[in-house]
C-alpha cells in the first residue's frame, strides 16, 4: 500500500474499499513522505511501515507533540503551523482526537527495491520543495509513477528552479506511462507529464538567465501556464470535510501570482533552507 491515510477511519475505508473490490489487505505500507495527511491512518492499518530516514525523524518528532485543539492553536498563534493545517486536522479527526504515530518498521536513506516477481515496485527518495523527505515509487511492468506531494509546493507555496528542475529531470529518467500524484483527481499520461517536463526544462533554462531575484518563483509559474490542474482529491473515498476543503483549495491553493513579476512578489518568503515545522505535517 502506497500511503496510509490521514486518518484511522479514513485507512478503515480504505480497507473496506478492498474488501468489496475482493482486494488483497495490504501486506506492508510504503510512505511517500511524513505529511500527516498521508501517516496517521497507519497505525490502523496494523502492516509493517516503510518510510525514508528522514520521513522516520520527523515522524518521531510529530509523535511528541500534542495534537489536542488547544494545542493545535497554540502551533498556530506561535506562526509554527498555517491555519489550512489547524482546519483540517481538526476536520480531518474531531476532537477529541487520539493520534497514534508509528515508527517506521524499515527505514532506507537513498532507495528500496521490491521484488514481488511479476512486478518489481521500486521506491526512490527524491528532496523536492514540497519536502525534503519525499519519495515517489515506480511500478514495473506498467511504468506507473506514483509521485506523492513530491510535485506539490513548499509549505509557504513556493517552487524552486534549484529543486523543481533536477526533480522533473529525475522523473523523467523513470519513462513514465502515468504519473499518478498525491493530491490529484486525474492520471498524468506520458504525453501530459512530458509536455510539463518540458515546460519545466525550459523554465530552468529561461530562469538560470534571470536575476537572482526573479528565478525562484519561473516554475510555479511555468506549471501554472502549462497545465489546467484537475479539482484536487486527496483521497478516493467520498471524503470528509476536511477532505472536501483539500479539494477545493488543492495544493496550489497558496501560490499567489500568475505573472512572473507578481509571482515574484513571493521572492520574499522565507521556504528555503527552512525545514518544514513538524507540525505542519
Ligand atoms: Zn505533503
Amino acid at each position: 500500500m502506497l500511503d496510509a491515510g490521514s486518518s484511522s477511519a479514513h485507512a478503515r475505508a480504505m480497507l473496506e474499499g478492498l474488501r468489496e473490490e475482493e482486494v488483497a489487505s495490504p501486506a506492508l505500507v510504503v510512505l511517500t513522505h511524513s505529511h500527516w495527511d498521508h501517516v496517521f491512518g497507519a497505525d490502523e492499518l496494523g502492516v509493517p511501515v516503510v518510510a525514508h530516514v528522514r520521513a522516520a525523524e520527523y515522524l518521531a518528532e510529530a509523535a511528541k507533540l500534542d495534537w489536542s485543539d488547544e494545542a493545535l492553536d497554540r502551533r498556530l498563534a506561535a506562526g509554527d503551523v498555517t491555519q489550512f493545517h489547524v482546519d483540517n486536522v481538526k476536520q480531518e479527526l474531531p476532537s477529541p482526537r487520539l493520534v497514534r504515530i508509528v515508527s517506521p518498521d524499515i527505514v532506507f536513506h537513498e532507495s528500496l527495491t521490491f521484488d514481488l516477481g511479476d512486478v518489481v515496485v521500486r521506491v526512490r527518495h527524491l528532496p523536492n520543495d514540497h519536502t525534503d523527505d519525499g519519495c515517489v515509487i515506480f511500478v514495473e511492468p506498467d511504468r506507473v509513477l506514483f509521485v506523492g506531494d513530491a510535485t506539490c509546493d513548499s509549505p509557504t507555496g513556493a517552487f524552486t528552479t534549484a529543486l523543481a528542475v533536477p526533480l522533473f529531470e529525475t522523473l523523467r529518467g523513470f519513462a513514465p506511462e502515468l504519473v499518478v500524484e498525491g493530491h490529484a483527481g486525474s492520471v498524468m499520461s506520458q504525453s501530459e507529464f512530458e509536455e510539463l517536463a518540458d515546460k519545466i526544462r525550459l523554465v530552468g533554462a529561461l530562469s538560470s538567465a534571470s536575476a537572482p531575484e526573479r528565478q525562484r518563483s519561473w516554475v510555479s509559474w511555468a506549471k501554472r501556464l502549462t497545465r489546467t490542474w484537475p479539482t484536487w482529491s486527496t483521497h478516493s473515498s467520498p471524503g470528509s470535510a476536511a477532505q472536501q476543503s483539500r479539494r477545493d483549495r488543492g495544493c496550489f491553493g497558496q501560490v499567489r501570482g500568475l505573472t512572473p513579476d507578481t509571482a515574484c512578489a513571493d521572492a520574499s518568503r522565507p521556504d528555503r533552507g527552512r525545514p518544514a515545522a513538524p507540525g505542519w505535517r
